[in-house]
């Protein structure tokens, strides 16, 4: 499960799964995520609005080459700011969040994204350097940055009938961020997750914590779907989210029966799957010992 800053991941390319859907791949360097567009009948839907004016502009621009229209409707996945500071490239689109997140977004509002400003919140702690990177690079000289309030806030759930595809927002929360919606496309069984399976990367360390990981597992498997996509990697079939849950769910174990103690969860983990483990895999023990308290 690739995730933030890790891989490479250069040029944006567009694509189409199944009838209703099509996305942009992520850049890893500025921290661009997936961006993606449901195409009901009556209305389009996008899912994140990207983290500047630019992203989601390209995002339209490519989609209208390919007759995909402008969306009708826009939710933000949760409140970080590489999925939300396209939103005012978007004024013509009604902007959907979770109450949550919208509260969220407020905070961010009254801030000032200079590099000056920026380097006090990371020295503050209020920052992360890895995001702060990342803006530096999107917006280079221009930080001309207004942050829109999204205009309609939820709670817990919301369908949207968009003709011939259903979309129903379910808040999931996680340790990435309390706030996180899921997007499931019902016709198309497809789960836009968003970044809920990720770690919390605003810590001081990046941390899973054991009850809010298995919480949202259990919500994220009650769908009944067969593509899957994390917004910092790609769209992976079921096998693959499957395998990803299990590993998640084992370390989830492993470091509840051990306490949080490393050693002995990478013993045990080894022992459980007879071989050596991935970078991927030691890294998610990693973020629930750091995690564990
Ligand atoms: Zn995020």
């Amino acid at each position: 499960m690739r995730s933030h800053a890790k891989g490479e991941i250069g040029l944006h390319a567009i694509d189409q799964i199944g009838n209703r859907f099509w996305y942009m791949t992520p850049v890893s360097d500025t921290d661009r995520p997936i961006l993606g567009m449901v195409v009901g009948d009556k209305k389009t839907l996008m899912i994140d609005a990207g983290n500047s004016e630019k992203h989601a502009r390209r995002f339209l621009d490519e989609l209208r080459k390919r007759n995909v229209p402008d969306p009708d409707l826009v939710v933000l996945t949760h409140w970080h700011w590489d999925h939300i500071f396209g939103l005012s490239a978007l004024t013509d689109t009604v902007s959907i969040a979770s109450k949550e997140t919208k509260k969220e977004v407020e905070k961010l509002r009254p801030l000032s994204w200079s590099d000056e400003a920026l380097d006090t919140r990371v020295e503050e702690g209020t920052e992360i350097e890895f995001c702060a990177n990342a803006i530096k690079k999107e917006f280079a000289d221009d930080r001309n940055i207004t942050i829109l309030l999204p205009d309609v806030g939820f709670e817990n759930r919301l369908e949207i009938d968009l003709g011939g595809v259903t979309c129903l927002l379910q808040q999931v929360g996680g340790s990435h961020a309390s706030d996180s919606v899921v997007a499931y496309l019902k016709e198309e069984k497809l789960l836009f997750l968003g970044d809920c399976m990720y770690a919390d990367i605003y810590a001081d360390q990046r941390n899973y914590k054991i009850h809010e990981t298995i919480r949202l597992l259990d919500q994220l498997e009650a769908f009944d779907a067969e593509t899957y996509i994390l917004s910092h990697w790609k769209p992976i079939p079921k096998e693959e989210f499957d395998a990803e849950v299990t590993m998640l769910r084992t370390v989830a174990a492993f470091t509840d029966s051990f306490k949080g103690n490393k050693r002995k969860i990478i013993a045990e983990y080894k022992n459980a799957v007879g071989r050596d483990l991935s970078e991927d895999e030691l890294q998610v023990i990693d973020e629930f010992v750091n995690g564990y308290s």
